[in-house]
């Protein structure tokens, strides 16, 4: 019992002891460190006889760099860049730990820490040395004038990671995949190597920070994450799911941040896919504007074989004016457009069904038809006059629809021509129309360049432009027109219909006017390529 109370004594007594002995014997004093222009400032140090203690804490934090302290192992722990710098109170090992490859290395040095008011002290000389080794930054230790020098600018104030973590987020596209870094990473490379779902990525001057990147939630898209540290680079690399078939490194201005977009196979695919079908419009749009190039024209000489059309005065039969002027229009194209293929819907006198005259238009896929006929007024002779040119419209004026009327008759030559036209009722002529309204422009642009330089050249009088349903425009699927030539009914005009001169005379203005509509149809089809 007595001997027990002077244990517990002595017990008590012990710390009042160390109390003091420090309180005689441990005297702080400062060390400088000296940076270029910069004034000295002070770290916590001890002198324990003559020996000198530095404060690990203090240190840590004059310098910015990371450290943990564990009260109850007695631990303090200080993260240079790429090592840890692990002490404990009252022993004098020194654990260095490389953060790469998590090798350690023991280091003994002459005396224990110490541990004093929460604070570590390391032997200054000895700590500094491990520094200067481990650190990589240049501070030299001048032990006579106690003086820690930092030879060239202090550490950068901040974090002392280049990298300081990663993200994952899904954008429309795939997967955006950000290497966070506190500066500008001007070297590096992605690479993915697809069979084995590894996606390297290394980065030269940079140091990562490990536990940052540790933090990551792995998932289905980016598997796990290695980090290997070297002195002069990083390579994070990363197990990437199977759906990954791309990595690509992306720019972004305004922010230090390292990006790679992770496309999925699915995502690639459907690129591709669109890619393909891009293509394939284009080259249908190409196709279909070669297509659309004025290169058959369409010489249709009205009437023919059992069907004469009107007789003129003096007999003219209207079949053999507008096969006259068919061929001489046609020999006319053939002669100054080489690029032009001329079909006649007939070269000689045969009877064509009306239906059967747009037929071979289409089939040759013609770019312009051309219908010829001869115009005449019931009452014979009369003195109606002029040519004119007409649209596939229902009919706009009584007259129009009457000359309609007559040219249409011709169907009844035809064998079972009701059930063939029984259709195109005025209403259906509206729709026809309407169906063409493609060809309708140019038609119309045709018809006005043509009939201005059909009066220009004739010296007749223009009667303009009209519109009637002709059966012989219906089912044209190019721009079209009907050319009543000039009034079988009129005498003067007869003898200029039927003399091979008066042919030649309204082929030639035709022609010019085909001329003239060719040009103007070339420059607007240019003007759509050059337009998409
Ligand atoms: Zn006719």
């Amino acid at each position: 019992m007595k001997e027990l109370r002077l244990r517990i004594s002595l017990a008590l007594l012990i710390p009042f002891l160390f109390l003091f002995q420090q309180a005689d014997a441990f005297e702080k004093i400062t060390i400088r460190i000296n940076y270029a222009n910069r004034p000295p400032s002070y770290l916590k140090a001890l002198d324990l006889g003559g020996a000198l203690y530095v404060s690990s804490n203090d240190f840590a934090t004059h310098f910015s760099l990371p450290f943990a302290v564990s009260r109850e192992r007695s631990k303090f722990e200080i993260r240079l860049p790429h090592h840890r710098l692990k002490m404990t109170a009252h022993n004098p090992f020194v654990v260095i730990t490389e953060v790469a490859t998590n090798v350690s290395s023991v280091y003994q040095v002459p005396t224990p820490v110490q541990f004093l008011d929460s604070l570590y002290y390391a032997p200054a000389h000895h700590f500094f040395e491990l520094v200067e080794r481990f650190s990589g930054v240049g501070v030299s230790w001048e032990r006579e004038s106690r003086t820690l020098s930092y030879s060239t600018t202090p550490p950068p104030p901040g974090p002392q990671f280049d990298i300081t973590g990663i993200e994952l987020e899904p954008r429309l596209n795939g997967y955006l995949l950000t290497v966070k870094a506190n500066r500008k990473l001007n070297e590096y490379e992605a690479l993915l190597k697809q069979n084995d779902g590894w996606l390297f990525v290394t980065i030269a001057n940079a140091n990562a920070d490990t536990n940052a990147i540790k933090q990551f939630k792995t998932g289905p898209i980016v598997r796990q994450i290695l980090t290997f540290q070297s002195p002069t680079s990083v390579q994070l690399t990363f197990r990437v799911g199977t759906d990954v078939a791309r990595a690509e490194p992306l720019t972004e201005e305004g922010t230090n941040n390292l990006m790679i977009a992770l496309h999925t196979r699915a995502e690639v695919e459907k690129e591709e896919l669109e890619r393909r079908k891009q293509e394939l419009i284009r080259e249908r749009l190409e196709r279909e504007r070669s297509r659309q190039k004025l290169d058959v024209i369409v010489i249709d000489a009205g009437h023919g074989g059992k069907d004469p059309g009107t007789i003129g005065v003096n007999k003219t039969r209207e079949k053999d004016v507008t096969l006259a002027v068919a061929l001489k229009l046609g020999a006319l194209i053939e002669k100054s457009m080489k690029d032009v293929k001329v079909v006649y819907t007939r070269k000689n006198d045969r009877f064509v069904e009306l239906y059967r005259r747009t037929q071979i238009a289409n089939e040759a896929d013609g770019k312009l038809f051309v219908s010829i006929h001869c115009n005449s007024t019931e009452r014979k002779p009369s003195s109606a006059n002029g040519f004119e040119i007409y649209l596939l419209r229902p009919g706009k004026t009584e007259s129009a629809t009457r000359i309609a009327e007559r040219e249409n008759s011709v169907i009844q030559l035809e064998e079972g021509y009701e059930d063939r036209y029984k259709e195109l009722t005025e209403e259906n002529f509206i729709l026809v129309a309407m169906r063409q309204s493609a060809f309708v422009r140019y038609s119309e642009r045709f018809a006005e360049i043509a009939s201005e330089t059909m009066a220009n050249q004739l010296k007749i009088r223009n009667s303009g432009v009209k519109q009637a349903g002709f059966y012989v425009l219906v089912g044209a699927s190019m721009p079209n027109v009907l050319v009543e030539t000039g009034y079988l009914s009129n005498r003067n005009e007869e003898r200029v219909l039927r003399s091979k001169d008066g042919q030649q005379k309204i082929a030639e203005a035709l022609f010019e006017g085909i001329k003239h509509f060719k040009e103007m149809y070339d420059k607007a089809l240019d003007e759509t390529r050059s337009g998409s």
